[in-house]
């Protein structure tokens, strides 16, 4: 059971086939309650990954402008671990950043092992607004989704456990949401008169992240749509698929930290039999 839809392969999407509400059937109290309970469950994972090192993990987060991805690191991510857990935010490059290959700025903030990685936005905006907003040539841009599925495999092979989220609002939930920072006051500070003119490009962005979707899912660095109108589900959703991501290693983790204290067990009885003598 799953509550995103995972693509991997070259599946050709169309976001229209994806409702945007969809909520599980679910009450908003119930799915409140299990995302407490996964939110436990990924603390208590993510301390195995810390102690064991054996992989990182790198969530990247992607969607329209108030698709909701500071609620999820607010209500998701921030209850993890801090000494293992931060998040790089991409926003327009600098020049230096310009001044070198798109991946640069991105493999400088890969996680280390032991360390998950949230990317608020990413390597993606270098196919999606950069196309739309035609910065870069077609012949440049398109190139990108084989850079991008390489570097991606270069992070799996290195122990990097990746999972890449489309926070999927209707075209109606954005003008609501936009709406409603202009009437509370502690929402002021998100006012952007860009998120209504990105918003007249919807339909280009609609066909560049169906292109990203579809060129760069894979076993490894799979796509997931989630359905994100209901806060409280696409919160449920995120949880629930990172749990499912990490829970396959937890065995794996657990042994190592055995090993690992056994072996540091033995040391320590080296060491005081050598310091009776
Ligand atoms: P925000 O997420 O609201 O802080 O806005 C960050 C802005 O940076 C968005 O408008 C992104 O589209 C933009 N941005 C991020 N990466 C790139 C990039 N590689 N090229 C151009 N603009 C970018
Ligand atoms: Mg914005």
């Amino acid at each position: 059971m799953s509550y995103v839809y995972r693509v991997v392969g070259n599946d050709k999407i169309s976001l229209d086939d994806f409702d945007a509400s969809a909520d599980a059937e679910l009450e908003r109290e119930e799915a409140e309650a299990k995302t407490i309970k996964l939110i436990e469950e990924l603390i208590e994972l993510q301390s195995l990954l810390y102690a064991a090192r054996r992989h990182s993990v790198l969530v990247v987060l992607q969607g329209r402008d108030t698709s909701g991805k500071d609620g999820v690191l607010r209500k998701v991510i921030g209850p993890l671990d801090s000494r293992g857990c931060d998040v790089s935010s991409f926003k327009v490059p600098s020049e230096e950043a310009l001044a070198h290959d798109f991946l640069w700025r991105i493999h400088q903030q890969t996680p280390a092992l032991g360390h998950i990685k949230i990317f608020n936005r990413s390597h993606y905006e270098d196919v999606l607004v950069v196309r739309v907003h035609n910065l870069v040539p077609e012949e440049v841009w398109r190139r990108r989704y084989d850079h991008i599925n390489n570097f991606e495999r270069l992070l799996a092979d290195s122990g990097t456990v990746i999972l890449k989220f489309y926070l999927h609002i209707s075209k109606d939930e954005q003008e609501e949401r936009l709406l409603e920072r202009e009437k509370d006051s502690t929402k002021y500070w998100k006012l952007s008169v860009g998120d209504w003119k990105e918003r007249e490009h919807w339909d280009y962005y609609t066909k560049a992240y169906e292109d990203a979707i579809s060129h760069c899912s894979s076993e490894h660095a799979p796509w997931l749509i989630v359905p994100a109108n209901k806060k409280w589900f696409r919160n449920l959703a995120i949880a629930h698929a990172l749990r499912d991501a990490l829970l396959p290693h937890k065995d794996h983790w657990l042994q190592t930290l055995e090993e690992t204290g056994r072996r540091e067990l033995q040391a320590i009885e080296e060491y005081r039999q050598k310091s009776k003598r």
